[in-house]
């Protein structure tokens, strides 16, 4: 077997760490501070830029230095990484477990390095502590992973460095190792173990940077698609459903409606109570509008006090009855908070040649025009495409 010098191959591991910190420690800088984790994987890395220089100079400098202390960075490194994802996942995180581990691993590990020194049993320790937060950490993907390529990305490799660390402990607790040092320059298992390490500080940290990318990516789409007082779609993201909706409706010969929502003299609320009060009760408004449309519905706020819904697999009579139903839900809902403020609907319909959605909102304008000028709390529809 060509040799790998195996003191390089964890000096490079250093080297590695220094690099990824750089990129994830701007991450940590640059991302929003919702996307949860960051700190504790930087954190983790800093330290993983000193370990390898403590493995490294094993021999040179005294054995507390290097194994102990060694260890206990290694262990609070992928303890901290086991914490970032548990961050990121938005789960609870178990510091006390991690500190708990990595204590009770450096205690072992100083009996068999200053009192008792054997290396095979200080091997079977570090690898088996290491194993627990490996393993806790490839649980945590498999149950909380979002399904893409990233979480795929990083899970296998998580995976894979389980599985090798795993194999050192298996192979330090049946082999006989006994005359087995650090850097055995014949041991092909040590030998795959220490690069596997340094490989592997690299590939982690470049999955966690992709994993935490994605995230970015999802939250920022979804910010763009909604209004921010509202939380319903902006008006960018109901063209973007309606669009779709159209193309599935061309297929399946389904049809499909529209409701124009314009709440009655609006200018009123905010004369009267405030422009606060005015945002309440648009977003209580629109809460109440998520609550009582179907799932397969996109309400949207189409620009101040008025509101696009649509409605995917109905007709106009079935868009009538669920208009009808949003008009006196409005009634009794307002009329609890603020006397007499009520809602006007358009309705209209997508004829099935349609390959637009302007029509059909420009009939539901019409359609609300009407309501308004008959006396308002009112639904209206206008039929046909002219
Ligand atoms: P109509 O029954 O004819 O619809 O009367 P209206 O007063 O509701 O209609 P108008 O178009 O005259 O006024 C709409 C009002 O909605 C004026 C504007 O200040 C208010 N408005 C629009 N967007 C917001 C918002 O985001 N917050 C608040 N508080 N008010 C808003
Ligand atoms: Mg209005
Ligand atoms: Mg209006």
């Amino acid at each position: 077997m060509p040799q790998i010098d195996l003191r390089t191959t964890v000096f490079l591991s250093s080297v590695m760490s220094a690099l990824m910190s750089v990129v994830l420690l701007s991450a940590y800088y640059s991302f929003p501070r919702t996307i949860k984790g960051i700190g504790y994987w930087v954190t983790g890395l800093l330290i993983l830029v000193v370990t390898p220089v403590l493995f490294w100079l094993r021999g040179i400098v005294p054995d507390w230095l290097s194994i102990v202390v060694g260890n206990a960075l290694l262990l609070g490194a992928i303890g901290l990484w086991t914490l970032a994802i548990q961050a990121f996942y938005g789960r609870p995180q178990t510091r006390g477990l991690a500190a708990g581990l990595t204590a009770v691993a450096t205690l072992l590990l100083a009996w068999f390095a200053l009192a008792a020194p054997n290396y095979v049993a200080r091997v079977i320790i570090a690898t088996f502590f290491v194993s627990i937060f490996y393993t806790m950490q490839c649980v945590l993907m498999l149950r909380h992973g979002e399904r893409h390529f990233s979480t795929y990305f990083f899970g296998g490799l998580m995976a894979a460095q389980t599985l090798v660390v795993m194999a050192r402990f298996g192979t330090s607790l049946f082999a006989g190792l006994a005359e087995q040092t650090l850097f055995a320059p014949d041991d092909l298992i040590q030998t795959l173990y220490l690069s596997a390490n340094t490989f592997m500080v690299l590939a982690l940290s470049v999955a966690f940077m992709l994993v935490i990318t994605r995230r970015l990516h999802v939250e920022l789409d979804i910010l763009s698609r909604t209004d921010p007082l509202t939380q319903l779609l902006n008006r960018r993201a109901l063209y973007d459903a309606g669009q779709r909706e159209l193309e599935r409706m061309q297929v399946d010969g389904e049809e499909m409606a529209l409701l124009l929502i314009d709440l009655d003299h609006f200018k009123r609320v905010n004369d009267s109570l405030g422009h606060a009060e005015g945002d309440r009760v648009l977003k209580e408004f629109s809460a109440m509008l998520k609550r009582e449309l179907p799932a397969h519905a996109y309400p949207g706020r189409f620009g101040g006090e008025e509101f696009l819904v649509l409605l995917p697999r109905t007709g106009m009579d079935g868009a009538l009855a669920l208009a009808e139903r949003l008009r006196s839900m409005s009634a009794r809902f307002f009329g609890r908070r603020i006397a007499e403020l009520t809602i006007s609907i358009g309705v209209a319909c997508l004829d099935k040649t349609e390959t637009r959605l302007d029509g059909a909102i420009g009939r539901a304008d019409r359609a609300l025009y009407r309501a308004k000028s008959a006396g308002r709390n009112r639904v209206e529809a206008v039929m046909e495409a002219a």
